[in-house]
């Protein structure tokens, strides 16, 4: 349990120090010197990366407080049981019936749980799906394109060309080699290092998002998976993706709004108490 709530702590810590440097560097380092002088014709294309990195970034975190904003938990439950402390790490969660789920990190019951997200600190599942789909997209979209830009930046202030693809790959030994060599700086060294962080987090995103959005088509959840159990879902994968997305879907895709409808049942918890039960692994 203490290396899962451990998880659940160093997880969003280390999406906020990405960001806060992500933002560092766009800012300080790659938009001043990419396009140096603003007074000239160059002025129209630091204005379209400035907005475009913004729009991306704004929707990546817009996506990820509503994640958080609206969790899977079930709002009908009258009792909410409690993990053994001897269950083992490997157990996230405890499956009740009705494709009901107890989190153990989450200390709830979630509907239709996908599965617990560490960046986020909180399980997906029927309500905020959607959110942490988009949050996917965007956060895959913000990290390739700082890629192209950190790629862009490295060419223009150190003259390094990547028309060899071995460049890139040795990049990050040699530089680590020359860091306690002592010709390069600990910044430089952290930029290039970034580089693979951003390739990474990108690639990782972007194969996730497709598996969870043909999941979501498919009617099926990441634990139904897990579990082998194979679902009766006759129907078609257009309204299992507009139950997911609700029916202003457009508006969902270029901004981080509510387009799901909330029930009543979802926001009253008044009538939940705490009684304890014990699960063992
Ligand atoms: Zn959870």
């Amino acid at each position: 349990m203490l290396k899962l709530r451990l998880l659940n702590a160093v997880a969003p810590a280390y999406f906020f120090m990405a960001t806060a440097a992500t933002f560092v560097l766009h800012f300080c380092y790659f938009i001043p010197t990419i396009f140096p002088s603003p007074d000239t014709s160059l002025r129209g294309s630091t204005a379209l990366h400035t907005v475009v990195f913004l729009f991306l970034m704004f929707n990546a975190l817009g996506n990820y407080i509503m994640t958080i904003k609206y969790p899977a938990e079930s709002a009908n439950e009258t009792v909410i049981p409690v993990c053994s402390p001897h269950c083992s790490d490997k157990v996230d969660a405890h499956y009740l019936l009705n494709g009901r789920h107890f989190c153990k990190l989450c200390k709830k019951v979630i509907l239709k749980r996908d599965h617990h997200c560490f960046f986020t600190g909180n399980c997906i599942g029927n309500k905020n799906m959607r959110y942490f789909i988009m949050f996917c997209i965007y956060t895959s979209c913000t990290c390739l394109y700082s890629l192209v830009l950190g790629v862009a930046f490295l060419t223009v202030e150190y003259s390094i060309s990547f028309e060899n693809p071995l460049t890139f790959l040795t990049l990050l030994p040699l530089s680590t080699g020359y860091f306690f060599m002592g010709t390069v700086s600990g910044l430089q060294l952290f930029l290039v290092l970034m580089l693979y962080v951003w390739l990474g987090i990108g690639l990782v995103c972007a194969g996730f998002c497709c598996q969870q959005v043909l999941l979501v088509a498919r009617g099926q959840t990441w634990c139904q998976m897990q579990r082998g159990e194979l679902v009766e879902n006759h129907n078609p994968w257009r309204n299992n993706l507009k139950d997911v997305f609700g029916t202003r879907w457009i508006l969902g895709i270029i901004l981080p709004v509510q387009t799901v409808e909330i029930t009543h049942s979802f926001k009253d918890r008044s009538h939940i108490s705490n009684v304890k039960l014990l699960y063992s692994a």
